[in-house]
């Protein structure tokens, strides 16, 4: 019998691939630039399955057009990219990757945290031009951690981690989720559930671990922003379409907030180029996962989805 043909949108850690090889043909894309959608219904019009990366964009369309298809295996804990709901109707499973990256994701968001409150690019700037000429007292000021408060939107896997590292750095934790929270679960972390209003007013640090739904598309905006705190930070390493960036931009310029750190943007790669020139702003190109160790768990994760639907069992991680 024929192998079944697993189509592999981009380069991909290569013990994955290896672990796929090992049942299926594997149509691979080496190479680390995306497939243009024509590109990728070329390749997954015969597939069997698809392991794809949150840039492939798997829709109705495509998936009408490829009849052999029974599983995408996206390669991310988000799956904002795939249209779950036709999937489901044409019967071919979705599966993520949650879990393995939350410590890696929250390092990050805490690393653009620390680099934007303290001013770390802007300091590092500032020695590498040389201007580290004397020592000053007033020079390069940032604002402080302890004994301030973090707000968490979105309080899931992320959202808890952000909240344990709050407390480690002496914060005070307050969060907003759609489902309600354990009151032990809350005691653990030595975290508040709020309405969204009061975590916007009261975050001096506000940090989105929410995934991009409907109804979480420009969770934050101009209204938010109207009651944030002017020394506050916005930190988003969930989706850059969960904030306006628009009305961030205006928010940094009129001093509605006091700077941003972004690891994600509402129009990737594009990024506003009024954030490029703003130095209270720490700006990353989604890499909020990308740990050796993190990709390649994600990467064997999606291996391992595609192979147990290929072989006719349940996938360890289905999202619906
Ligand atoms: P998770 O465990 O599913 O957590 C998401 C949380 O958001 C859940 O608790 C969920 O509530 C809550 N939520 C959903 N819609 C909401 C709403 N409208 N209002 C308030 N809360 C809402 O997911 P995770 O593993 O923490 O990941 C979170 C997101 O981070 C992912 O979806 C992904 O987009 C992003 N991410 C980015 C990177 C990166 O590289 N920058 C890496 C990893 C993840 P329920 O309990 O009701 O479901």
């Amino acid at each position: 019998m024929a192998k079944p043909t697993v189509v592999v949108t981009r380069a991909i850690p290569r013990d994955a691939i290896d672990v796929l090889a090992g049942a299926c043909t594997v149509d691979e894309n080496g190479s680390d630039a995306a497939y243009t959608p024509a590109e990728l219904l070329a390749h997954a019009r015969d597939a069997d399955a698809l392991v794809t990366l949150l840039t492939d964009r798997v829709d109705d369309a495509l998936l009408a057009a490829c009849p052999r298809l029974k599983v995408v295996a996206n390669v991310a804990v988000g799956y904002d990219n795939i249209d779950v709901a036709a999937a489901t109707r044409r019967g071919v499973v979705v599966t993520n990757t949650p879990g393995v990256l939350t410590d890696a994701t929250a390092d990050f968001a805490w690393a653009l945290l620390l680099a934007v409150v303290r001013r770390v690019v802007e300091a590092d700037a500032y020695v590498r031009a040389g201007r580290f000429t004397e020592w000053k007292m007033l020079e390069l000021l940032g604002g402080d951690l302890a004994g301030r408060t973090l707000g968490i939107a979105g309080f899931g896997r992320i959202g808890q981690a952000m909240a344990r590292r709050g407390r480690a750095f002496g914060m005070n934790v307050l969060f907003t989720n759609r489902r309600r929270v354990s009151g032990a679960l809350e005691d653990e972390l030595g975290a508040r559930a709020v309405d969204t209003a009061t975590l916007c007013a009261s975050s001096d640090v506000l940090s989105l671990h929410l995934p991009l739904t409907a109804e979480t598309r420009h969770f934050v905006g101009a209204t938010e922003f109207a009651t944030m705190k002017p020394t506050a930070y916005l930190i988003n390493t969930a989706r850059g379409p969960i904030v306006d960036e628009a009305a961030l931009v205006d928010a940094l310029r009129s001093g509605a907030i006091a700077g941003a750190g972004l690891d994600v943007f509402e129009r990737e790669p594009v990024v506003h180029p009024a954030l490029l020139t703003m130095s209270n702003v720490v700006l990353a190109p989604h890499i909020g996962s990308a740990t050796v160790a993190t990709r390649t768990k994600m990467a064997l994760i999606a291996a391992a989805n595609v192979l147990a639907v290929l072989e006719g069992g349940a996938a360890p991680n289905p999202v619906r």
